[in-house]
């Protein structure tokens, strides 16, 4: 007895001094990335290399398996140290971003003001709901439909998600297969999550919306970018895609029509990236929040044989549902299971009459197609009004509701000129910088009326004149 209370003493002792060691190997590995960070000062080097930060995931993988440890365990170890690193080597804080999100804000605050302003900024249509979701919605209310409603949504709702996925998609789902969600930026935050984790990275294709590349720098997860330009049409090829994957990539997100270029990827091409990422074992995130507003033809997920996908949809752009807040995202049963959990702990469920609404929204397509013809004509309309404006260039969207114009000048601060034209001439946009390394570009969301559109595009031609 009193033995194996010794040995127990001194394994705890010896548990002690390991850990001891292993913060005095952090401690002389920090030292050591301070030197590097001094020696890149004075040599004007890059203080971030991604190919270095590779090699250590593909030694920290290898050292794992040697020794039989848990390859994540060893990436989370990995992402702990990189950031502690970076941390001593003085990293610039990360440049505030200017995100959609905060332009709104800003907007929002000074229109409280009593200052009107013509809003390009803000990725919300100025359509009505259709009048059948609003009916269902305020019955259901009065019907006091006011209680806690299951996890993944009504039953209701669940089975129209069903039958409009398979009238849209011909792609049979289970009931366990769906989950409805307060939006689609919850929808898209979960899949992260349920597909990656802490040390770990996935792949965005620039510009994107914002919120992929935040949502995994919560996870602790890098985004690795495919960077496109408005001479590719704002498309990635195949290979760039390919060459982005590293050892410890898990995900890829897609999301077309893109937010904020309207780029549709080509169906084959979708599929050549939806190959490759089945080749590496890669989740597909498929945003199709968009798919409504579509001009070309346009990919879905659910129409390609991928082997691990994760859809997100919303009810917000299509049916001009944004303050009601549901989505849906359609996966494998095991995936919904996860986010069942994460769902249940957080937001317990949609609220049940908004969910009787949403399930009206389905049945509602002649709304759609309204609100697609209005989209279409406004994106005419814009383009148009951007040929007149010879400082910029742009490549004229095939769906969504936003234009990615482009300063023709290399030296062109969107930033800055975001905010000359909100003071000088009233007008809202969001900077390219908030979608990625975009200084010379600018989002018009197109979800205002036409007047607005127009004359918030000749202000903007103003100023640069
Ligand atoms: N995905 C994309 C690409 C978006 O642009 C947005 C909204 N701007 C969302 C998802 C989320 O929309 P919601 O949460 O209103 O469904």
């Amino acid at each position: 007895m009193m033995s194996s209370e010794n040995e127990l003493e001194g394994l705890r002792e010896q548990i002690a001094d390991t850990t001891r060691e292993i913060i005095d190997l952090v401690a002389a590995r920090n030292a050591l990335a301070k030197k590097v960070g001094e020696l890149k000062m004075k040599g004007s080097i890059p203080l971030e290399d991604a190919k270095v930060e590779d090699s250590l995931v593909r030694l920290v993988l290898g050292e794992c398996e040697t020794k039989g440890l848990d390859g994540q365990t060893g990436l989370k170890i990995l992402s702990t140290l990189l950031a502690e690193g970076k941390r001593v080597q003085g990293f610039p804080a990360k440049q505030q971003l200017i995100t959609p999100m905060m332009m709104s804000a800003k907007a929002q605050q000074i229109e409280a003001t009593g200052k009107k302003l013509l809003r390009l900024d803000v990725g919300e249509p100025d359509f009505h709901p259709p009048k059948a979701v609003l009916d269902a919605t305020s019955e259901a209310l009065y019907a006091y439909r006011t209680r806690y409603a299951p996890t993944r949504g009504i039953p209701e709702l669940v089975t129209a998600v069903r039958q409009y996925i398979d009238r849209r998609h011909h792609f049979p789902v289970k009931d366990s297969e769906v989950i409805v969600n307060p939006g689609g930026r919850f929808g898209v935050y979960m899949a992260l999550m349920s597909s990656v984790r802490e040390g770990e990275s996935a792949i965005v294709i620039e510009p994107n919306w914002p919120a992929y590349k935040e949502g995994l720098q919560y996870i602790g997860a890098r985004a690795i970018s495919v960077h496109t330009t408005l001479e590719e049409g704002w498309l990635p090829s195949v290979d760039a895609v390919q060459d982005a994957i590293r050892p410890n990539t898990r995900a890829i997100v897609l999301s077309y029509p893109a937010n904020p270029t309207g780029a549709i990827l080509a169906p084959e091409k979708f599929r050549g990236i939806v190959e490759v990422a089945d080749e590496h074992g890669l989740t597909v995130i498929s945003d199709e929040i968009y798919t409504d507003y579509s001009y070309a033809p346009t990919p879905s997920i659910l129409e390609t044989p991928a082997k691990k996908f994760i859809l997100t949809a919303s009810f917000s752009k299509t049916w001009a549902m944004t303050g009601f807040r549901v989505g849906y995202t359609v996966s494998s049963e095991e995936n919904i299971s996860k986010m069942m959990k994460i769902q249940s702990l957080i937001v317990t469920c949609v609220p049940e009459f908004i969910q009787r609404g949403a399930i009206k929204a389905l049945g509602s397509d002649p709304e759609v197609a309204s609100n697609a013809a209005a989209m279409r004509e406004r994106i005419d309309l814009a383009s148009r009004e951007l040929d007149a404006i010879p400082a910029l260039q742009y490549a004229k969207p095939d769906g969504a509701m936003y234009i990615f114009p482009q300063a023709r000048n290399a030296d062109f601060d969107s930033v800055a000129f975001t905010m000359k034209l909100l003071e000088e001439k009233g007008v809202t946009i969001s900077p390219g910088t908030g979608f990625g390394d975009y200084p010379r570009a600018f989002r018009v969301s197109l979800g205002g009326s036409k007047e607005t559109i127009v004359e918030g595009i000749r202000k903007i031609g103003e100023l640069l004149a």
